[in-house]
């Protein structure tokens, strides 16, 4: 079915947004929209929204004011908000914001074409319920070409941590069947994708509604059905990692040696007024565990500064975690209060200015353990997935290793396209990058 109309997504936040909206393209597409890449020529424009820190929502408000001029020259445009915003305060915005015509959580996209056609005919419209059970199993997402696949093996989350709004966004975890997911693994072979990243908020307490498999049961089948196929992972919860799901990725070369692993805070009290149940002795027994049985294997993270009550001594046991784990790489954020949260109801202690002070201590530091990490690679050889041609220099195309970081290569007669896989000798390395050189093994 085919129809004249056009839609213009744009995406922010995490993976599983960008994997929501593959699935929204799918859902929409059917209904015979087609997708356009700027919003300038839209009669729909959907933004994908987040809304984990306060800065996220304050971009979307930004985005709906300057995307009025385009509305002033088209008044039957037609402007949704997706995503995690949906719930935490879509009803504001239908309410207070005239751009504002659709608004739709991450469990009701089945509803789009619906509110569509009834906002084009007038009618605002609001759908975010959240679903014990929906994870859109039957649709295929409309991937954008590339080597690299999202797959959403799961939705929501239980683990209700104090600071986060996603289980109040997204609603309590849900798999899907794992034997779909494999069909799936199955299918993107075909299609010639390289790489496959199984995605969840917490993708270790992954278990199959069917089967019962668990999570490295299932990321065994995966690597077993994506032929010449990588495998990679994200997100895991460190109170969920087990040594099954660790040996299974020592034995299983196809599975990628790296583990995202937020730690969130290196302080005991902190740790329990963040209710993420686990210790810090228990996280580096973990990063133990992991390096025994995966010597190579590259380890990154999330750290959060200043959650309300984190004294100096608990942000000093922050850096020391830092050090003694040696991180590959982190993801470094200033606590932001979320209404909805257990936190937000806490006294917001630690001064702004002392949570800017701390962050640039943790990320000057993490900095350099980065530095001192990809130092270490040079002179190793790492096989990486060729991506894309560097922006920098169209002679260089870039890549990732198998533990996930990215790398710059020549690539002047255009011998390596994307998708092949290429062996590299590391030559040089910055605290976010390496250089190699191709070499024959
Ligand atoms: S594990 Fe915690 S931080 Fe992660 S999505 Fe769930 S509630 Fe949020």
């Amino acid at each position: 079915m085919t129809n004249s109309k056009k839609i213009y997504i744009e995406t922010y936040g995490c993976q599983m947004n960008v994997s929501d909206t593959e699935i929204v393209r799918s859902i929409l597409s059917k209904d015979g929209y087609q997708f356009i890449n700027s919003p300038e020529a839209a009669d729909v424009i959907l933004l994908n929204t987040c809304s984990i820190r306060e800065n996220a929502e304050t971009t979307i408000h930004k985005r709906l004011a300057n995307l009025n001029t385009i509305k002033k020259e088209n008044e039957n445009l037609v402007v949704g908000i997706l995503g995690c915003m949906a719930k935490q305060s879509g009803r504001k915005l239908l309410q207070t914001n005239d751009m504002v015509g659709i608004v739709a959580g991450p469990d009701e996209y089945r509803k789009l074409p619906e509110l569509i056609t009834n906002c084009f005919e007038g009618i605002k419209g609001m759908a975010v319920n959240l679903s014990r059970i929906e994870t859109y199993d039957d649709i295929t997402p409309l991937r954008t070409e590339g080597v690299s696949a999202w797959l959403t093996i799961m939705r929501g989350c239980d683990n209700f941590c104090s600071y986060c709004v996603v289980p109040f966004a997204r609603g309590r975890e849900r798999s899907r069947v794992s034997s779909s997911l494999i069909s799936e693994i199955e299918k993107l072979t075909e299609q010639g994708f390289r790489e496959i990243t199984l995605l969840g908020q917490n993708v270790n307490s992954y278990k199959c509604p069917e089967s019962g498999d668990s999570f490295s049961t299932l990321l065994e089948k995966s690597a077993a059905a994506g032929q010449g196929m990588r495998i990679r992972y994200v997100t895991s919860h460190p109170k969920d990692m087990s040594p099954e799901l660790i040996e299974a990725m020592a034995r299983n070369h196809k599975i990628c040696n790296h583990i995202h692993l937020p730690v969130q805070s290196g302080s005991n009290d902190v740790l329990k007024a963040m209710r993420r149940d686990y210790t810090k002795e228990r996280f580096l027994e973990l990063t133990k565990l992991i390096r025994s049985n995966i010597p190579d294997a590259s380890i990154t993270t999330d750290i959060i500064a200043g959650y309300p009550g984190e004294t100096q001594q608990d942000h000093e046991e922050t850096l020391e975690l830092m050090q003694e784990v040696q991180f590959d790489g982190a993801f470094m954020f200033k606590y932001s209060p979320r209404e909805g949260t257990k936190a937000f109801k806490v006294e917001d202690s630690v001064p702004e200015e002392e949570k800017a002070h701390r962050l640039n201590e943790i990320i000057q530091l993490q900095s350099e353990i980065s530095k001192l990490s990809n130092l270490n690679e040079i002179g190793r050889l790492h096989e990486i997935l060729v991506e894309k041609p560097s922006k920098r220099n169209r002679d260089e195309w870039v890549g990732r290793t198998d533990t996930n970081k990215t790398t710059i290569f020549p690539n002047k007669e255009g011998s390596y396209k994307a998708g092949d896989f290429v062996n590299l000798k590391i030559t040089r390395s910055t605290s976010a990058t390496l250089f190699g050189e191709v070499v024959q093994v």
